[in-house]
């Protein structure tokens, strides 16, 4: 079979060197005769390995050594619920900055659990001639008092990525599901960070929090244990048993990235392949960006055919060509080109290759 590049915004592709060792590995891991997912969490094979995960997570993300790692179920979405049962307790607020479809999503998750006079919402997005823009506001003009505000850094299914930090008075939680390793970041900026690991990390079902240990003082209310962030730095990840295949895979891709020179090395990659996709959008006029250059996500290249009759037979002809995964968000239609991580540059000139000679063909 010829090489397939798999676009999918998640769960996206993963490095194939990690998928060959895990091949290798599936039936006997770590000379245990047995699978990773057969042996006891408790074990010490088991822990040493979640202890490697969680220092090369520390290394490659520079993590201070007064946050918590913790690996949690639930993915992104479980974790749009924790922050709201951790950090709001009885009568708490909170701001939340809108700016596409998952910081809505957590918007409508937090008004659900705190009711909607807890929860302010500011839009960050305006459309100028045809152009998402990103602004942010001054959050210190602002006379309220909230326990946090939260942000989507990277909106996967908009294609829009904020680069600049957030200045604000609260501590700032961002979900980094599609972003998170993907370019040097100062964790100490943040109160929280949490990714569902299904794009750069490892398998769905996985989330990764990174929390600063003073956030765990503030009010709770009782809620679902195993989202309980002070129970699961208490118990180690492990209150009960944690997703441990999930667990191993994330560890590899750590291992992995490591080995190919950390997130330095892995973000000039990731600006060159949005670079070199970006250029050939703007390039041919068969091709357009919704989104304003400053505000174009390096992860999932969002664009549309100017004539959307050819959608479907460019996301065939793709497929024929090895080029899978293509199709934007049911909710924004158009195409989408997630080029996580684990997506080599020769996947995006093999794309950009296939857009230039349908645009020839189709002109
Ligand atoms: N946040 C962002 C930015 C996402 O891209 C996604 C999923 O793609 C989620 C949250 C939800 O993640 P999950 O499906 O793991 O709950």
């Amino acid at each position: 079979m010829s090489a397939i590049f798999n676009f999918c915004a998640g769960p996206a592709m993963l490095p194939p060197a990690v998928m060959q060792k895990a091949q290798k590995e599936l039936l006997n891991w770590n000379d245990q005769g047995v699978s990773v997912m057969e042996v006891s969490h408790r074990s010490k094979e088991f822990i040493a390995l979640t202890e490697q995960a969680e220092a090369d997570l520390r290394q490659l993300m520079e993590i201070p050594s007064h946050y918590h790692v913790l690996f949690m179920h639930g993915g992104g979405r479980g974790q749009f619920s924790a922050v709201v049962n951790n950090f709001l307790g009885n009568d708490g607020n909170a701001l939340y900055l809108v700016d596409g479809s998952w910081s809505q999503a957590a918007v409508e998750e937090a008004e659900k659990l705190a009711g909607k006079d807890n929860i302010d919402t500011l839009e960050l997005v305006s459309n100028i001639d045809g152009l998402n823009h990103v602004s942010l506001p001054d959050l210190s003009k602002i006379d309220k008092d909230y326990r946090y505000v939260h942000y989507c850094p990277n909106e996967t299914v908009d294609g829009i990525e904020i680069f600049e930090s957030i200045n604000s008075p609260w501590p700032v939680i961002a979900d980094m599901s599609s972003n998170i390793l993907s370019r040097k970041i100062d964790v100490s900026q943040f109160g929280l960070i949490y990714a569902g690991a299904q794009k750069n990390i490892g398998p769905s079902g996985l989330s990764i929090v990174i929390v600063r240990d003073d956030m765990l003082a503030l009010p709770t209310l009782p809620q679902s244990s195993i989202m309980d962030y002070r129970l699961a730095v208490k118990n180690d990840s492990m209150y009960n048993t944690p997703p441990t295949f999930a667990w191993y895979l994330a560890a590899e891709v750590f291992s992995w990235l490591k080995s190919v020179g950390g997130v330095a090395e892995m973000e000039k990659l990731n600006i060159e392949k949005a670079k070199r996709l970006y250029h050939c959008i703007d390039e041919l006029d068969f091709y357009v960006s919704g989104v304003a250059k400053e505000n174009r996500s390096r992860m999932n290249v969002t664009f549309q055919l100017t004539n959307a009759e050819l959608d479907s037979q460019f996301l065939e002809e793709a497929k024929a060509a090895g080029l899978v995964a293509l199709k934007g968000h049911r909710s924004v239609g158009g195409m989408r080109a997630s080029i996580y991580n684990a997506m080599p540059l020769e996947g995006v000139d093999t794309l950009i290759e296939f857009m230039k000679a349908f645009a020839a063909k189709h002109s």
